[in-house]
Protein backbone atom coordinates (compact mmCIF):
# COMPACT_ATOMS: atom_id res chain seq x y z
CA UNK A 1 0.00 0.00 0.00
CA UNK A 2 1.88 3.57 -1.01
CA UNK A 3 0.49 6.80 -0.24
CA UNK A 4 0.46 9.31 -2.92
CA UNK A 5 -0.03 13.11 -3.54
CA UNK A 6 -0.08 14.53 -6.67
CA UNK A 7 1.40 18.26 -7.16
CA UNK A 8 -1.04 19.52 -9.78
CA UNK A 9 -3.78 18.83 -7.31
CA UNK A 10 -1.94 21.30 -4.43
CA UNK A 11 -0.37 23.97 -7.15
CA UNK A 12 -3.53 23.96 -10.18
CA UNK A 13 -1.47 26.03 -12.20
CA UNK A 14 1.85 24.54 -11.45
CA UNK A 15 4.24 24.39 -13.97
CA UNK A 16 7.63 21.90 -13.82
CA UNK A 17 10.88 23.18 -14.81
CA UNK A 18 10.12 23.39 -18.92
CA UNK A 19 6.78 24.97 -18.47
CA UNK A 20 4.29 22.00 -19.05
CA UNK A 21 2.04 21.27 -16.42
CA UNK A 22 3.24 19.78 -13.37
CA UNK A 23 3.13 15.77 -13.25
CA UNK A 24 4.91 15.27 -10.28
CA UNK A 25 3.61 12.51 -7.80
CA UNK A 26 5.40 12.16 -4.51
CA UNK A 27 5.30 8.65 -3.07
CA UNK A 28 5.70 6.94 0.53
CA UNK A 29 5.12 4.32 2.62
CA UNK A 30 3.29 7.07 4.82
CA UNK A 31 1.85 10.14 5.30
CA UNK A 32 4.78 11.51 6.59
CA UNK A 33 6.99 10.18 4.16
CA UNK A 34 4.66 12.20 1.35
CA UNK A 35 5.10 15.57 3.18
CA UNK A 36 8.50 15.32 2.68
CA UNK A 37 8.92 14.57 -0.79
CA UNK A 38 6.13 16.51 -1.66
CA UNK A 39 7.56 19.18 0.56
CA UNK A 40 11.26 18.95 -1.18
CA UNK A 41 9.57 19.12 -4.66
CA UNK A 42 7.30 22.28 -3.84
CA UNK A 43 10.67 24.22 -2.52
CA UNK A 44 13.04 23.05 -5.01
CA UNK A 45 10.97 23.51 -8.44
CA UNK A 46 7.88 25.71 -7.27
CA UNK A 47 9.62 28.03 -5.04
CA UNK A 48 6.46 27.56 -2.78
CA UNK A 49 7.31 27.67 1.16
CA UNK A 50 6.34 24.03 1.83
CA UNK A 51 5.94 24.85 6.13
CA UNK A 52 2.40 26.47 5.03
CA UNK A 53 1.23 23.87 2.61
CA UNK A 54 1.32 20.51 4.59
CA UNK A 55 -2.21 21.00 5.61
CA UNK A 56 -2.69 20.97 2.15
CA UNK A 57 -0.23 17.83 1.39
CA UNK A 58 -2.02 15.69 3.72
CA UNK A 59 -5.63 17.00 2.58
CA UNK A 60 -4.61 15.69 -1.25
CA UNK A 61 -2.77 12.56 0.29
CA UNK A 62 -4.53 9.64 -1.40
CA UNK A 63 -4.52 5.37 -0.90
CA UNK A 64 -2.63 3.67 -3.84
CA UNK A 65 -4.22 -0.20 -3.61
CA UNK A 66 -2.36 -1.04 -6.83
ZN1 LIG B 1 5.34 20.37 -9.04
Amino acid sequence: MVRFARCNALLSLALDASGKGCRYVAKGASDDDVVKEMSEHLTAVHQVDAGIMKANILASTKTNNG
